[in-house]
């Protein structure tokens, strides 16, 4: 049974890790969470107690890390892990984090006689548990073709961005959009709702009609509409705002870094940070922005 490394077991890795078990590989999974550990063991993965002690024997290591400073942290430097494993090992670093920061990875990755691509992800929560996860791939070809039968055991699409950090440029493209339609639809939801319409009934309209979206369709804001996202659950879970915001300053330092008008992206980034000025917000799901549109009772 081949053996991958697995890092990250959180709200994306936790079911991503699942699924690779599920494949019939043996899974050593380690985060410094023991919560976290636990709840992999439940779901067939071997518990490490230690980074060193999760690749011995690995032939793949998977992250899935909440941003670039735990990628930097857990990879490079005198004692990062690259330093540990075997010539050959291919690294996946499936976080969104900034492309300079994947690029030094797969380089550093490269010095060492590593492969290594940066394979960013879309999907969300229900994606990942569901197995059809989108991978956005930014490496060399042969990396990318042998990461194709992890990444498919987690997910249902894999695309090939470009060359070392391409993943990530693709994916914060993506991510700002979807800050941007998530945010008109809970305003255009609550505009419908304040003028006494139904929810419910507007975005059955909206779906069919010309301001169609994702968030409209699949992960609708509004409370009531649809079962089995983050808005029927009080915006448990899901993709934290706290999450968005780091992915929407990404955004905006590609930008200015290539001199890019990004103003949809400007806003959406300052109403995402009025929304999580209030610390309890930053952990909820980031559809929970219909919040900032919506009248107290009364109201
Ligand atoms: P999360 O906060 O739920 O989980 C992150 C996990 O990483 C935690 O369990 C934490 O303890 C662990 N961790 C931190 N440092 C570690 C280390 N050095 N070694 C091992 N584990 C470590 O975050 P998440 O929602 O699972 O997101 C993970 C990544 O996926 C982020 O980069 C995020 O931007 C991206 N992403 C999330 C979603 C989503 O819907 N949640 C969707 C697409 C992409």
């Amino acid at each position: 049974m081949e053996n991958i490394a697995f890092f990250g077991l959180g709200n994306m890795g936790a079911p991503m890790s699942a699924n690779l078990v599920r494949a019939g590989y043996r899974v050593t999974a380690f985060d410094p969470s023991d919560a976290a550990l636990r709840r992999a063991v439940d779901k067939g993965c071997v518990r490490a107690e230690s980074a060193l002690q999760a690749v011995q024997g690995a032939s793949a290591v998977i992250s899935m890390l909440p941003g670039g400073d735990a990628v930097k942290s857990l990879y490079l430097g005198q004692d990062g892990l690259l330093r540990a494993l075997a010539g050959n090992t291919l690294v996946i670093d499936c976080s969104t984090i900034a492309a300079e920061d994947a690029r030094q990875l797969i380089t550093a990755a490269g010095e060492l006689g590593l492969r290594a691509i940066d394979a960013p992800v879309s999907g969300g929560t229900a994606a990942a548990a569901a197995g059809t996860l989108s991978f956005m791939c930014g490496g060399d070809k042969e990396a990318v073709d042998a990461a194709r039968p992890y990444l498919q055991a987690m997910g249902a699409k894999l695309f090939h961005a470009g060359p070392a950090g391409a993943g990530q440029v693709a994916k914060i493209c993506n991510n700002m959009l979807l800050a941007i339609h998530m945010i008109g639809t809970a305003e255009a939801l609550q505009l419908g709702v304040d003028n006494g319409l139904d929810p419910v009934v507007l975005s059955e309209i909206m779906k069919a009609s010309s301001g169609g979206n994702w968030s409209l369709e699949k992960y609708n804001p509004y409370p009531g509409v649809m079962e089995k996202v983050p808005a029927a659950n009080g915006y448990a879970g899901g993709f934290s705002v706290a999450l968005m915001l780091k992915d929407l300053g990404l955004a905006m330092d590609t930008a200015a870094a290539s001199a890019s008008s990004t103003p949809l992206g400007a806003l959406a980034k300052n109403l995402y940070q009025l929304h999580g000025s209030c610390e309890e917000n930053r952990r909820l799901d980031f559809s929970s922005i219909q919040n900032l549109f919506r009248r107290p009772a009364g109201g």
